[in-house]
């Protein structure tokens, strides 16, 4: 049953997100029309078992976060009162520190909401667990009857240190649940773009903290602001377990075009997905801001260009959506590099994508090289081409051939 609702971090995407997890669009998606919070107006029906509404919840460090759901969702103070009053949590923050303090922080973080709900009073019915698209309501008692469900254990007095290499229970494949799928009180769903290693730490550290009481989820996205109004984001989701990825499941379909959801493994898997996509997408953009530069020092026709990359081995997404070329029609080079995905955002999953290969001791010299390309876009002149769209590395080529 999907009772209680909360949402942390209503910035650039996580507003729009929000709008289409807490509204009634995601119905408008369903039956393949076109979704957007715009297009409806909200009615916040989200339990569609009983038309019931539900009960939601919002949390930013801006007093202006998610000011469109003032007065129908409930403002908390704090990522522990979050982990008091709701049993499914989402979270979209800038990035590792962040998700590290709204998660850890003893005194405000969610683990220290959890750890103070009594073990004894489950916030979620332990039979919704098994409520999934692909159970019917039928076989729910049956499943029910036939497994033994003991109460979670009380959680411990003490948090134990942060553990990556703690040990979770196997993901089955079994269509029956095993007693650890039992056992959360509250289901955990990330969708910051951070550092896998400390995603999967966080995600461990609260297992073992909670008993398994809450189950935590890494599921980036991928999209921008344009697909997160439309409903039509893919999202990259790591999960512990089979249960836990269907419930989880069920709420980002919200928010992702229809199939959008890709199980990639485990927890850190989802996160760990997004930050090699991104790399790639860092040194894709150079390399095609390189190419046109080029073309446009030997006189070529901009959309000859264009179109031939485009019909030829130098193609990729940043070629055929991205173009910085302003003949081009909707690329961001047509509309002065506003909206789209901002620089100091490509900065920042550059600089992921190395944390992470550090850690394998991989060497990705092409990362390094793109790294110091944005970060020096992001400094150039008055930091104004930081919040602009990361093809905005062309414009930034142009004017070092001037200088
Ligand atoms: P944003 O900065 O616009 O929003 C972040 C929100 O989190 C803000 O409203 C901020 O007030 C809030 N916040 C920050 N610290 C907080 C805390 N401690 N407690 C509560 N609230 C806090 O960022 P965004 O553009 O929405 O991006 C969010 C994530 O999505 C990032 O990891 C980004 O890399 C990823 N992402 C962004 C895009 C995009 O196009 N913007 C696309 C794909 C993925």
């Amino acid at each position: 049953r999907l009772s209680k609702i909360g949402w942390i971090g209503l910035g650039a995407m996580g507003r729009p997100m929000a709008l289409n997890l807490f509204t009634k669009t995601y119905l408008a998606h369903q039956r393949g029309e076109r979704a957007g919070h715009g297009r409806e107006t909200p009615t916040f029906l989200v339990c569609e078992e009983d038309n019931s509404r539900t009960e939601s919840f919002l949390y930013d460090l801006r007093e202006k976060g998610g000011a469109e759901l003032a007065g129908r969702v409930e403002r908390v103070a704090s990522g522990r009162e979050m982990a008091l009053r709701a049993s499914r949590i989402l979270t979209m923050l800038p990035s590792t520190p962040q998700v590290e303090t709204v998660y850890l922080d003893p005194k405000g973080g969610i683990l220290a909401g959890l750890l103070e709900l009594p073990p004894e009073t489950p916030s979620v019915d332990t039979k919704s667990l098994f409520r999934t698209p692909s159970t019917p309501a039928a076989d729910i008692e049956e499943i029910s009857s036939s497994t033994t469900i003991s109460p979670p254990p009380a959680p411990p007095n003490t948090t134990p240190p942060l553990d990556s290499s703690t040990t979770m229970s196997p993901t089955s494949t079994t269509t029956r649940p095993t007693l650890s799928d039992t056992s959360p009180h509250t289901l955990l769903i990330d969708q910051t773009t951070l550092d896998p290693t400390i995603a999967r730490g966080i995600a461990s550290h609260i297992h073992s903290a909670t008993a398994l009481r809450a189950l935590m989820h890494d599921a980036p996205v991928s999209g921008g602001t344009g697909a997160a109004e439309r409903g039509e984001l893919t999202i990259m989701l790591g999960s512990p377990s089979p249960y836990a990825k269907e419930m989880a499941t069920e709420l980002l379909s919200r928010m992702a075009r229809i199939g959008g959801v890709i199980d990639c493994g485990e927890n850190g898997a989802g996160v760990g997905v997004k930050v090699c996509n991104n790399l790639i997408l860092a040194i894709n953009q150079i390399a095609l801001s390189e190419g046109l530069a080029l073309g446009r020092s030997l006189g070529l026709d901009p959309e000859i260009l264009h179109n031939v990359i485009n019909s030829s081995s130098g193609q990729s997404w940043s070629s055929r959506v991205n173009s910085p070329l302003q003949e081009i029609p909707d690329s961001p080079g047509s509309r002065h590099y506003s909206g789209g995905f901002q620089t100091r955002l490509m900065l920042k999953d550059a600089g992921l994508a190395l944390s992470a290969a550090a850690v394998c001791d991989l060497p990705i010299p092409m990362t390094w090289a793109a790294k110091s390309v944005y970060d020096a876009v992001c400094n150039e002149g008055e930091g104004e081409m930081a919040t602009q769209d990361f093809s905005v590395v062309f414009e930034w080529l142009k004017k070092k051939q001037l200088e």
